[in-house]
C-alpha cells in the first residue's frame, strides 16, 4: 500500500512542526542527489520527501491534507469539498493546482508557467586507442545548472517552504472585471507559480538552481569510435517549473593508434613482407589487439594487397562479435645487401630481364 506523507517522513500523524522539520532534514541529507549520484531510487525518494515536507511544514496545507488526503496519498473527495488528488502532486513546489481548489477555487492551468525540460549538455572524453577497444570507465567532469543543494530546488530557505501566493490565492492568475469581460493575466506577484517564497534560500537567492561542477563516472563500451555519442539520461541541466532534467551527452575522442587504422569495425595494419616471401609465399606475424597471429602470404602477393584476418578487429558496439583485421602487404626492398645476396639478385635480374 502506498504510504502517507507522514510515513514518507517517518513521523506520526500528530507529529509537531519541530519533529517534522528534523525528520525532513535528516532524510533530505540522506537522499540528496549530490550524495547519491546516478541513484534513481534515491532521487525518487528525495522528491517524495520534498513533497511531503512541502505539505506538512505548512499548517494550512497540512490541515487540508489531513482533511482531504487519504492515507494512500490519493485524495478522496471530502464531504462537499473539492476533489484533491495528491497522486498528481508535482514535487517542484508547484502547489497551486492542488491547493488552488481549496484556497482559491481556481480551475485549469491557465497562467501557470510551462514545465520546461532542462537543456542537454555535451562534453568530450579522451580515450587511448587501446581503451576504446577494451572499454573503460571514464571520469567526466562537467559544469551544470542543477537543483540547489541547500534548498533542494524549492528556492526557499531550508526549514521553510513556498507559501500560497496571497495576491492570487494560489491561482497563478489575476482577473480584472471590465464590464462584460474578465481579463486574466499571470499573477505579477508569483509570476504564475501560485506560490511565493517569503524567505529565499541564502545560497541560490531563491532561484532554486546553482552552477555546479559534477563528475560522472561513465562506462565506455568496448568498440567505441572517435565521435561515438553516449547519452546519460537526466544528467543534464535541471528542468524549470517541474520539467524533467536534460541529458548529458558524452562524445568519445579516441587517440590515433601507431599500429592500426580504423575503418568501421575493421582495423588495417601495415605488414612488412620481404621480396622473396611476397614472390614465393610464406608466413609473417601480424599484430592484432588480441595478440600476434601468423598469417599466410600467398605466392605472388603484390605490394598493397589486403589480407583479411576474420574476427580479430574491433569489438562491435552491439556486443556481438568483432570486425576483422586487414593486413596490407608492404614489400620491403633491401637497402643494403651482402655479397651472397648480391649474387642471388644479379642472377634473378638476369633471369627476369
Ligand atoms: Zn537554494
Ligand atoms: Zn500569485
Amino acid at each position: 500500500m502506498p504510504e502517507s506523507l507522514y510515513d514518507t517522513l517517518g513521523v506520526k500523524k500528530g507529529a509537531s512542526a519541530d519533529e517534522i522539520k528534523k525528520a525532513y532534514r535528516k532524510l533530505a541529507r540522506q537522499h540528496h542527489p549530490d550524495a547519491n549520484q546516478g541513484d534513481k531510487a534515491a532521487e525518487e525518494r528525495f522528491k517524495q520527501v520534498q513533497t511531503a515536507y512541502d505539505v506538512l511544514s505548512d499548517p494550512e496545507k497540512r490541515k487540508a491534507y489531513d482533511r482531504f488526503g487519504s492515507t494512500n496519498g490519493r485524495g478522496a473527495p471530502g464531504p462537499g469539498g473539492p476533489n484533491v488528488d495528491f497522486g498528481d502532486f508535482d514535487w517542484s513546489g508547484d502547489l497551486g493546482d492542488i491547493f488552488g481548489g481549496i484556497f482559491g477555487g481556481r480551475g485549469g492551468r491557465r497562467g501557470r508557467p510551462q514545465a520546461v525540460r532542462g537543456a542537454d549538455v555535451e562534453t568530450e572524453v579522451r580515450l587511448s586507442f587501446e581503451d576504446s577497444l577494451r572499454g573503460a570507465e571514464a571520469k567526466v567532469p562537467v559544469e551544470l545548472t542543477v537543483a540547489c543543494s541547500e534548498c533542494g530546488g524549492t528556492g526557499a530557505q531550508p526549514g521553510t517552504a513556498p507559501v500560497i501566493c496571497p495576491e492570487c490565492n494560489g491561482r497563478g492568475i489575476t482577473s480584472e472585471s471590465q464590464g462584460l469581460f474578465a481579463l486574466s493575466q499571470p499573477c505579477p506577484r508569483c509570476r504564475g507559480n501560485g506560490t511565493v517564497i517569503e524567505q529565499p534560500c541564502a545560497k541560490c537567492k531563491g532561484s532554486g538552481r546553482e552552477r555546479r561542477r559534477r563528475t560522472y563516472t561513465v562506462k565506455i563500451k568496448p568498440g567505441v569510435k572517435d565521435g561515438t555519442r553516449i547519452r546519460l539520461k537526466g544528467k543534464g541541466e535541471v528542468g524549470q517549473n517541474g520539467g524533467p532534467s536534460g541529458d548529458l551527452i558524452v562524445v568519445t575522442r579516441v587517440e590515433a593508434s601507431a599500429t592500426y587504422e580504423r575503418r568501421g569495425d575493421d582495423l588495417i595494419v601495415q605488414v612488412p613482407v620481404s621480396f622473396p616471401t611476397a614472390a614465393l609465399g610464406g608466413k609473417v606475424e601480424v599484430p592484432t589487439p588480441g595478440g600476434a597471429v601468423s598469417l599466410k602470404i600467398p605466392a605472388g602477393s603484390e605490394d598493397g594487397k589486403l589480407l583479411r584476418i576474420k574476427g580479430r578487429g574491433a569489438p562491435k558496439l552491439s556486443g556481438k562479435g568483432h570486425g576483422d583485421v586487414l593486413a596490407r602487404v608492404r614489400i620491403q626492398v633491401p637497402k643494403r645487401v651482402n655479397k651472397k645476396e648480391r649474387e642471388l639478385l644479379e642472377e634473378l635480374q638476369k633471369a627476369v630481364g
